[in-house]
């Protein structure tokens, strides 16, 4: 089922409520879950795993694919490689420091685009990279210049840009595409960034130089999602984001929330086949051995489930009562569950489900069984459920 902007919520088309914040024509989403998501404590991809992974994200029309750091070790490198032979429609992107052994092995890859990068606050100049702000400067245009030697035009990132003064940040763009960048990035490295900062930063880059600008949030605050939307809104074209937003500490943007938040609130379809996203999340979940929490947006056990009398017999009736839109537009279920707060009706309709006809009496000493091993448990599973049953019989 398509969802309609208006039937999911009447105010989001509004043209007063959406004045202020209007998306770019052309959206591009980079999957970073190969690079950032596998920098999550504890995760590391096989190789096998990686290309799984990129074809599943290719499969679905993800547009672009960070897969990796290749100056990380051979085998990353490697890897890359075959992604990149795997001669997918998305576009490859691997990410490099302004250092030659780095850029020697992104060039090696033979991805399809470089992104350049490097601190820029102050506090990672002088905690980080121990550099001045001119050695930067130099370090930019050289390493710039070394890629365009060899024929590639690479993108280049300030990393930690939103603790970066702006003047700074703005001769660091401006230096950047005259050695020869053609995308610029912005990176939010520690997630402290509001809406409003990005939105500042992102129109004042704008206006420095003519190319795509990205963007790279983090989520420390749960921000990360506005804050994509919001970079969207004030000049960036295109915005990364992984899988469960899994990533770095809180981790990044998640790639499920950014595309469904698009199609179904602010009306873009990014052509993307969005029934796939539950299998990728529950991919990603098998391959790191991290359980996706329950709650999680979109493709969480809990995104469509519903256990409360009231919420579950409207559900039953319309599924829009409960729900912003159909589980099976993400590749997800609706479930009803049974526990502490389920009504009659539900119950009632679970047992005719089931075949089993009984007295009202009957009904009702289960509905109140159901309750108490709610209470004690917090639900009733399906198996519960039917022995329960079966001691009636
Ligand atoms: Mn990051």
């Amino acid at each position: 089922m398509n969802e309609n902007i208006s039937d999911v919520n009447p105010y989001n088309g509004l043209p007063d409520v959406i004045k202020d914040f209007r998306l770019p024509d052309k959206i591009v989403i980079y999957d970073s879950t190969l690079r950032d998501g596998e920098q999550m404590p504890g995760v590391s991809f096989s190789s096998d795993q990686k290309i799984s992974i990129a074809r599943k994200l290719d499969e679905i029309g993800i547009p672009e694919i960070e897969a990796g750091f290749p100056a990380v070790s051979k085998n990353e490198l490697r890897t890359v490689k075959k992604i990149v032979r795997e001669g997918l429609d998305a576009r490859i992107l691997v990410l490099s420091r302004l250092k030659k052994e780095d850029i020697d092995a992104a060039i090696e890859s033979e991805a399809d685009l470089i992104l350049l990068f490097i601190a820029s606050s102050p506090l990672h100049l002088k905690y980080k990279l121990h550099m001045t702000e001119e050695e930067v400067k130099e370090k930019i245009v050289e390493s710039i210049q070394y890629v365009r030697d060899h024929g590639i035009i690479p993108s280049f990132s300030t990393e930690d840009s939103t603790r970066t003064p702006i003047a700074f940040l703005r001769e660091l763009v401006k230096l950047a595409y005259e050695a020869g960048a053609r995308r610029i990035g912005f990176t939010d490295t520690v997630g402290c960034a509001t809406p409003q900062t990005i939105k500042y930063i992102f129109s004042a880059m704008r206006k420095t130089v003519p190319t795509p600008f990205s963007a790279h949030l983090h989520n420390d605050f749960g921000l990360a999602l506005i804050n994509a939307l919001t970079a969207l809104c004030s000049g960036a074209t295109h915005v990364c984001a992984t899988i469960n937003g899994w990533g770095e500490r809180a981790g990044n943007v998640s790639l499920e929330q950014l595309i469904m938040a698009l199609k179904v609130l602010y009306n873009r379809d990014l052509g993307i086949d969005t029934t796939k996203l539950c299998e990728l999340s529950e991919m990603i979940s098998r391959f790191t051995g991290i359980p996706v929490p329950k709650t999680q947006p979109i493709v969480g056990y809990n995104a469509f489930t519903h256990e409360s009398g009231i919420h579950a017999a409207a559900v039953l009736e319309n599924p829009r009562t409960y729900e912003p839109i159909s589980p099976e537009l993400v590749g997800n279920k609706r479930r009803i569950v049974l526990g502490k707060h389920s009504g009659k009706h539900i119950i009632k309709r679970r047992l005719d489900e089931i075949g089993f006809k009984t007295d009202e009496k009957t009904i009702n000493d289960i509905v109140s069984r159901i309750k108490i091993m709610g209470e004690k448990n917090g639900s009733v599973s399906e198996e519960e459920f039917i022995n329960m049953i079966k001691t009636y019989k």
